[in-house]
């Protein structure tokens, strides 16, 4: 792993160790899982949708009240961990060419009025390829809230991608239990919310008696607690483009159930077919494929 510090003194930033200690342990980050971060993915060294992760990164900050690096600070270090990690470890071949970029930012160490940051470079996983290309099965899960909390509650920072992910990855380590691969949030009104790192897309198609047909990409509102995706942002407008119509929930459970092809996305694993539901078989084979292959080629051109 490659990691650099964003530092005032260091206008590219301050390279680190990643093998040794670098945090205090009075970090409010450690302690309270106080901050934010972003997860992005390089291909070829060229860090994707980079724009909307920053400006995603900047409306967390604004969410928690944090005072972060700008915009061009970030830019300078992200080039600067991703070359280093390039050139201390090169790609074995072009299909391995994919990093995962984090960006990270923490209250700080308790009472100091400074945050800490950092960008933090490493491989991209073999799982979310394979999961990419065989599917996943889904559990849905009830996270508690209602879909008008976010909005009612600003505290709970719904809209925030915040470092307090225990929740989320508990909901992960459930589903495994269950011998599931992901999880679907409902919300407690019976909304389908999220994955506990993806959103949720479902598609339609309809085909009329003169044989046209209309393809239709839908995703939970935005407005109901979820982080919204820059994925699922990217592949809509792409999606648009290419003569799909769009279509924002709200969703049940039962319109998954019902969907030609229902897919969680995220930045790394981008687009994984979700395969069952509740053990519910979704969609029809060869449609889904012919779906998937048709958005997959979608989000590979968005750069
Ligand atoms: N929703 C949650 C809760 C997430 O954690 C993530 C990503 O990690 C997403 C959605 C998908 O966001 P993106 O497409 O920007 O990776």
């Amino acid at each position: 792993m490659v990691l650099v510090f964003l530092d005032p003194a260091f206008p590219d930033g301050r390279p680190a160790d990643a093998s040794q200690p670098q945090l205090l342990v009075t970090d409010q980050g450690a302690t309270r899982g106080d901050g934010i971060f972003e997860t992005m993915l390089a291909v070829g060294g060229a860090v994707r949708k980079i724009q909307a992760h920053l400006d995603r990164l900047a409306g967390s900050a604004e969410a928690l009240d944090l005072a972060i690096p700008g915009e061009e600070e970030w830019r300078r270090a992200i080039t600067a961990a991703v070359s280093a990690h390039r050139s201390q470890h090169p790609p074995a071949s072009a299909a391995d060419d994919e990093l995962v970029v984090k960006l990270v930012v923490t209250r700080g160490v308790e009472g100091a009025s400074t945050p800490t940051s950092w960008v933090q470079v490493s491989p991209a996983g073999a799982a979310g390829r394979r999961q990419r290309e065989t599917g996943i099965d889904v559990i849905l899960l009830d996270r508690g809230y209602d879909s008008d909390v976010a909005e009612r509650a600003p505290w709970l920072l719904l809209g925030a991608k915040t470092l307090s992910y225990a929740v989320n990855m508990a909901a992960l380590r459930y589903a495994r239990k269950q011998g599931a691969d992901d999880v679907i949030f409902t919300s407690s009104d019976g909304r389908v919310l999220e994955g506990p790192t993806s959103t949720v897309l479902m598609a339609h198609v309809e085909t009329s008696d003169g044989g046209t047909s209309v393809k239709r990409l839908i995703t939970p509102q935005l407005d109901s607690g979820i982080l919204p995706g820059t994925s699922q942002g990217a592949l809509f407008a792409a999606a648009k483009a290419a003569g799909w119509e769009l279509g924002y929930g709200p969703l049940e459970p039962q319109d998954l159930l019902d969907a030609d092809a229902v897919w969680l996305i995220s930045s790394v694993r981008m687009l994984a077919p979700v395969n069952r539901i509740d053990g519910t078989e979704i969609g029809t084979p060869s449609v889904k494929k012919e779906l998937t292959a048709e958005l997959n080629e979608l989000f590979a051109g968005i750069q």
